[in-house]
């Protein structure tokens, strides 16, 4: 990874290298944090950088603190700033992902609530192989951890051990990536993204009752099927033998975008290749993030 210059630490513009935490902090001890993952996409004809679905990136942050009970909460408003600041220190004129990170520094144990410190962290990130040629996944035998346990609607750091056992047990397995089932023994989402599924051309989706994290993306692939695609997506409980019985899947989020899964446990989905709706999907979202069409602006900020 190349390094960018500058990092926002403490809510300071700070070189990359001079961003650290102590190891007795709740953050480094207990995973006491939360978190966001943006992208900006970069448009050479406006040449223009645009921060996809800010707004609702931050609500979400703000979200996480007060369930994580943080004191103070950090004011996203601020982190909105910030973010942009970062951008423009960092002169950053292509897609990148961003992080804004709130932990609890300080010296407490695993209830402490403050103080609290806000990172946020702006690195290159091209569009990943993986969403032409689709992927693979396996249907893990680790369960997705329940909302009476640890809500997976918090965007906590804490959270993605769950997806670190997933994703090595499906890497060790030979897959790309790993699809959970939830307490109920539903389909739930994959370790850090979610999972749409295509039935005789119903897009198809676990609601948000099914143990995931409330994803901007899911959010977004629903308005775009509807309004762009004229498709009436549905949100329900999904059974693990659906998969075999879908033409298309595929995962998404804002690090995985539009990614196509085309083998899930050894078996084709559909005939095994990147099906047509799941292509034009793809391309009314890659027109939509980098702000190509008309009526989606107010999704997409400005950086310059
Ligand atoms: N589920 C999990 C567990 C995730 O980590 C992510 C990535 N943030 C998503 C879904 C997708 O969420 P979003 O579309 O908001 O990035």
């Amino acid at each position: 990874m190349s390094r960018p210059r500058f990092v926002i630490f403490d809510g300071e513009i700070v070189p990359w290298d001079e961003a650290r935490v102590h190891v007795f902090s709740p953050a480094v001890k207990y995973g006491a944090g939360v978190f966001e993952g943006i992208r900006g996409y970069w448009n050479e004809e406006h040449e223009q950088l645009y921060v996809f679905r800010l707004a609702e990136h931050m609500q979400r942050l703000d979200y996480s603190q007060r369930m994580m009970r943080f004191e103070p909460v950090v004011d996203v408003g601020m982190i909105a700033d910030r973010t942009l600041a970062l951008l423009r220190a960092n002169e950053v004129r292509e897609t990148v992902h961003i992080r804004p990170t709130v932990l609890v520094d300080g010296e407490g144990e695993s209830s402490a609530q403050g103080p609290t410190l806000l990172a946020i962290t702006a690195v290159p990130r091209p569009l990943p192989e993986r969403v032409k040629t689709g992927c693979s996944a396996q249907v893990s035998s680790w369960e997705r951890v329940s909302d009476r346990a640890m809500p997976m609607r918090v965007k906590a750091n804490a959270n993605y051990n769950n997806a670190r056992f997933a994703a090595l047990q499906a890497k060790h397995d030979g897959y790309e990536s790993a699809i959970f089932l939830n307490r109920n023994g539903k389909l739930a989402e994959g370790p850090g993204m979610c999972l749409f599924l295509v039935r005789d051309g119903i897009p198809i989706t676990p609601s948000i009752t099914s143990d995931i994290l409330e994803s901007i993306t899911r959010a977004t692939v629903l308005e775009l099927l509807r309004d762009r695609l004229g498709r009436a997506p549905l949100e329900r409980d999904v059974d693990r033998s659906e998969l075999g019985a879908a033409q298309e899947a595929f995962f998404c989020g804002t690090g995985w975008e539009i990614t196509p899964i085309t083998r899930i446990d050894g078996m084709p989905v559909g005939d095994g290749t990147v099906g047509p709706l799941t292509r034009e999907l793809q391309r009314v979202y890659f027109d939509v993030v980098h702000n190509r069409v008309a009526g989606y602006g107010e999704w997409c900020t400005p950086v310059w």
